[in-house]
């Protein structure tokens, strides 16, 4: 089985001040970076978003959950068939949306 953990970005606001789930984390799950890289410009603080990317290294211990203040992450188990297929699923919407 193999962690998907999602972040609900309506309750994670201000990732960069929090960042509790990216301290707590044993594995090293999370990174926080900015969604969009302007030239010229420095990104906005707005612009940043902390992400659950090394989830193949993720124990399921749980603290990042546990330490959320808004909850706003949800951890679920999936056999790494299940996680290709989602992911080929997501893929083929995304190509989908671009050629719109
Ligand atoms: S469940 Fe544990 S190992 Fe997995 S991302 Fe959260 S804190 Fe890290
Ligand atoms: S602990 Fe929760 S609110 Fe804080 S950065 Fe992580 S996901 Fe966002």
């Amino acid at each position: 089985m193999i962690a998907q953990i999602n972040i609900d970005y309506t309750l994670c606001k201000d990732p960069l001040s929090c960042r509790k789930c990216l301290s707590v984390c044993p594995s090293v799950v999370f990174v926080c970076g900015p969604t969009k890289v302007w030239k010229g410009r420095e990104t906005d603080l707005s612009e940043y978003k902390i992400v659950g990317r090394y989830f193949d290294k993720c124990s399921g211990c749980g603290d990042c959950v546990k330490s959320c203040p808004t909850d706003a992450i949800n951890l679920e188990f999936l056999l790494r068939e299940q996680l290709a297929q989602k992911f080929r699923e997501e893929r083929a919407t995304q190509l989908r949306e671009r050629n719109v």
